[in-house]
């Protein structure tokens, strides 16, 4: 009889579920709107009534294992949300324990970035690939790393932030606490921030018309269509992201050496703008045996990232709990 996974991605916007099998078919899906702002208990409700409805008339004996991916910071080891910016009062959460006694069946929770990680090599643009590292550029900078087949999770699970590595020692200040992250330098936010500096030190562009004169207007993507249309600030200020991300890269690189790179999000989507100054500052900053057979590909898994994310966890939880056995 056909085994099956329920998994449950947990975002800001949409709480997500799918009833999934081993090889990463979907067999059926559920979405709902999160409505954070009613708060907790509703949206846990939410969640509970999102993963029954994928679940449909399957029994859950025929359920092997429940994966959550959620926005962090979260403890995957205890399964505890410990804080989630985009949810209302949500502090220490013991999401997987409240899942798995509302189910009765064995429930793991990652962090969305570090399944997206696991999702792409076990059924996307990493299959077969041992060593690689996820990048999600976007409002921030989100990863996860597969070092020798193993997701890194360091000693309470928070390893791998990659948007919080320090690019710059006396850089802007970060709402993490530490300056100079990545994060100030090549997300959406932080290319937006590096146009209007550049526009109020004196310099002119596209930018200025398009947000009307109001600077705080001025997004990521408005930088983007600029840059579109030739606007000389905006493929410099995009340069400027691209060399950031290189040098992001290169740090890692030395760190973690991998055979691939995904690099996904709305930032990535600026494409050339940004890869090709990125490439640049990889060549001329890592020795040639880090970046020869080095692949930077664009993620395959899109908006079910997250659930295929979290179908992977379970896979590799279930198939680790029978080794033991
Ligand atoms: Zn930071």
């Amino acid at each position: 009889m056909a085994e099956y996974f329920l998994t449950v991605d947990l975002g800001g916007t949409q709480i997500r579920a799918a009833l999934c099998d081993a090889e990463g078919h979907i067999h059926r899906r559920a979405n709902e709107l999160t409505r954070a702002a009613e708060g907790r208990a509703a949206v846990i409700r939410r969640i509970k009534e999102t993963m029954a409805k994928a679940l449909g008339d399957v029994p859950s004996s025929r359920v092997r294992g429940i994966g959550i991916a959620a926005p962090g910071p979260l403890d995957p080891k205890r399964g505890i949300i410990i804080f989630a910016p985009n949810l209302h009062d949500w502090h220490n959460v013991p999401l997987r324990q409240i899942i798995q006694d509302h189910f009765g069946i064995p429930t793991f929770l990652g962090n969305d970035a570090n399944l997206a990680a696991l999702g792409e090599q076990r059924f996307g643009a990493g299959r077969g690939v041992h060593n690689l590292i996820y990048i999600t550029v976007s409002t921030g900078i989100g990863g996860g790393i597969i070092c020798d087949d193993r997701l890194l999770l360091g000693e309470g699970g928070f390893a791998a932030e990659i948007g919080h590595h320090t690019i710059k020692a006396d850089g802007p200040r970060c709402n993490c606490g530490n300056v100079g992250c990545l994060e100030m330098y090549a997300s959406g936010p932080a290319i937006a921030r590096m146009a209007r500096e550049a526009i109020t030190s004196g310099e002119r562009s596209l930018l200025q018309d398009m947000s009307q004169g109001d600077l705080e207007q001025i997004t990521g993507k408005m930088v983007y269509e600029a840059a579109l249309k030739e606007d000389p600030l905006a493929i410099e200020v995009l340069r400027r992201a691209g060399q950031y991300l290189g040098v992001g890269i290169v740090n890692l690189l030395h760190l973690f050496n991998p055979a691939m790179i995904i690099i996904g999000g709305s930032v990535a989507k600026a494409g050339d703008f940004l890869f090709q100054p990125m490439w640049e500052i990889i060549r001329q900053r890592s020795h040639p045996s880090y970046w020869e057979d080095l692949r930077i590909v664009p993620p395959e898994l899109g908006d079910d990232v997250g659930l295929l994310g979290a179908l992977a966890l379970v896979l590799s939880e279930v198939q680790e709990r029978t080794q033991v056995l």
